[in-house]
């Protein structure tokens, strides 16, 4: 059976990659999310083991010192990782693993596993992503100018991925994204070609 492909999935708080992931994965059952562990707090709506694996710092530090985490990273105060049998037990049952990371922890997963893909999802400007965060209810004011401030550096690391897609709307960033599978599931490398024997 074919192996699974780690699919790396970043761009800026509010720039929409949740929905546009979704809308990748409607109806096809080779795609799966990596759950993350994080410390930071539950947020209304979300749902432990299902968004995230909600753990304390310690348990946190503990999982890195087993080497249980694919990589991992502390964005605004808070740590998330990726386990890593989890996303290893998909791959090898042909299930292709969406890890939505931060740019630090998916420059990790790069060097680890140079056959995974990397897609950076951009915004269509940054006046467009003020005005995402502005709407987000669930973001306070300081908290949101903070994230711009650090979307601003994360799309400086746009062209360390092998892929940057705009969102402009959900159905074409979505479009695009399955566009980019659909090739990569097309090169030579995961394709070997049954000879016949030769005479
Ligand atoms: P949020 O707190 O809004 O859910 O996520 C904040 C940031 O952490 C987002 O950029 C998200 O992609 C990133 N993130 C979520 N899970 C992980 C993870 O397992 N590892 C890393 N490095 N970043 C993560």
């Amino acid at each position: 059976m074919k192996q699974g492909r780690i699919i790396i999935v970043s761009g800026p708080s509010g720039v929409g990659k949740g929905t546009v992931l979704k809308e990748v994965m409607k109806d096809d059952p080779s795609l799966q999310f990596s759950v993350s562990a994080t410390t930071r707090t539950i947020r209304p709506g979300e749902i432990d083991g299902v968004h995230y694996y909600f753990i304390d710092k310690p348990r946190f530090e503990a999982l890195i010192a087993n080497n249980e985490m694919l990589e991992h990273a502390e964005y605004a105060g808070n740590y998330y990782g990726t386990p890593e049998k989890a996303v290893n037990d998909a791959l090898a049952q042909g299930i292709s693993v969406i890890l939505e990371i931060e740019v630090q922890g998916a420059l990790q997963v790069m060097r680890r596993r140079p056959d995974a893909i990397s897609i950076f999802i951009a915004p269509p400007s940054f006046e467009e992503l003020a005005r995402r965060l502005n709407g987000r209810g669930d973001t306070p004011p300081e908290v949101a100018a903070k994230r711009l401030q650090i979307a601003e550096q994360e799309c400086r690391n746009a062209t360390k991925y092998q892929y940057t897609i705009i969102n402009d709307t959900v159905s074409a960033a979505a479009a695009r994204i399955r566009a980019i599978l659909t090739a990569e599931a097309c090169r030579s490398e995961y394709n070997a070609i049954q000879l016949e024997e030769e005479e």
